[in-house]
């Protein structure tokens, strides 16, 4: 594969213009191009001999939609193929305040949960920042949307692969996708999702770039949690509740905990009592949404009943707590499900 111009941030655009005896304007005009989501041979206003000296280091698309799934809630979800040939997947949800994007971390997943279709084969590889970026840019293209007028205001690091497992790609993914003059998406409304690797946590709060954390927990008991999520073992909930509070006090931002209801495992009052011990009188929000049911995974998801009597013992408990509507159900909206039925040859 070749590199990813992507990648770069617009000071290293502009130095490698001038490496390439461009003139400094051309860097500008290449940044807003790509942040256009345009291939690089599609930039009309740069010179052809400039253009074919990027193309021999540079994938001219390194991240391409290859299928689109659209759901009867309008969700819409993405089949996006890489350069080399890998498969990642991606949403697109329509809210009343904006449209969310989705984004994959990496190809495939190491965490292994067991509810979870994105880890069934592993990780094959980390994605790059551009890659990542290349996500929001084909899919704010898509739409009609420009960096001035963006069909997608928010993001959510939440498709496959574990962020904070490919540290530094997403965050200067994080610094690109935020940078003025690109498409510029304010951190507030970029939510990062984590299993929880409690070092990364802290070391992403001093990274000056706000956006807002969100761990997934699912159990409020260490060894119960650690039977659905192998890395439990390894970051115990207390610790992961502390790097939680040290973000909170370096960037102010409330943190958020993504809960999936599975019927028998951490659906009844049992687990709504433990929960609401855990978690009282933090400036935290729970997340809660039923199971998406994955096809290799034994898993029931909490119906919907069930679901709303959770919610209302975590709100009688004085928790700050949401039941999300499941969108996309349809058309495999949980994570990994379409890019695993498609390497089942679907
Ligand atoms: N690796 C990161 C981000 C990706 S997963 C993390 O663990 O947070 C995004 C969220 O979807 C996580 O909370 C994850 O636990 C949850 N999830 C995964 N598969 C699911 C499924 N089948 N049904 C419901 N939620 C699921």
């Amino acid at each position: 594969m070749k590199e990813i111009i992507q990648d770069l941030t617009f000071a290293e655009l502009s130095a490698l213009v001038a490496k390439e005896g461009e003139k400094a304007f051309r860097a500008g005009q290449l940044w807003h191009g790509l942040m256009q989501g345009r291939k690089i041979s599609a930039i009309t206003d740069l010179p052809n001999r400039f253009k074919e000296s990027l193309l021999r280091r540079f994938e001219d698309e390194p991240v391409r939609i290859a299928e689109t799934l659209t759901s009867a809630d309008g969700t819409e979800k993405y089949l996006f193929e890489l350069a080399d040939g890998n498969l990642i997947e991606g949403v697109f949800m329509r809210y009343k305040y904006g449209n969310t994007q989705c984004v994959s971390t990496q190809v495939g997943c190491r965490m292994n949960c067991a509810f979870c279709a994105s880890g069934l084969n592993g990780l094959i590889r980390d994605l790059s920042a551009g890659e990542i970026l290349c996500e929001v840019l084909a899919v704010n293209a898509l739409h009609g949307g420009t960096p001035d007028k963006r069909a997608v205001t928010n993001v959510v690091l939440m498709g496959s692969g574990e962020p904070l497992d490919n540290y530094d790609n997403v965050v200067r993914f994080l610094r690109n996708v935020t940078a003025e003059g690109g498409i510029c998406i304010s951190p507030r409304n970029i939510s990062l999702s984590t299993c929880g690797i409690v070092p990364k946590m802290y070391a992403l709060a001093e990274e000056g770039i706000p956006v807002n954390l969100t761990v997934s927990l699912h159990n409020a008991d260490d060894a119960e949690r650690a039977r659905i999520m192998p890395v439990a073992k390894a970051y115990k909930i207390a610790d992961i509740l502390k790097a939680c509070d040290r973000y909170f006090e370096k960037t102010g931002r409330r943190y958020i905990f993504e809960y999936s209801l599975i019927h028998g495992e951490n659906a009844d009052k049992a687990h709504a009592e433990k929960l609401i011990a855990l978690l009282k009188g933090r400036p935290c929000h729970v997340n809660l949404i039923r199971l998406n049911e994955v096809k290799e995974k034994a898993l029931a998801g909490a119906d919907e009943k069930e679901a709303y009597r959770f919610l209302g013992m975590l709100e009688k408990g004085g928790l700050s707590a949401t039941l999300r509507r499941r969108t996309g159900a349809d058309i495999g909206g949980a994570c990994g499900q379409l890019r695993a039925s498609r390497l089942r040859g679907e």
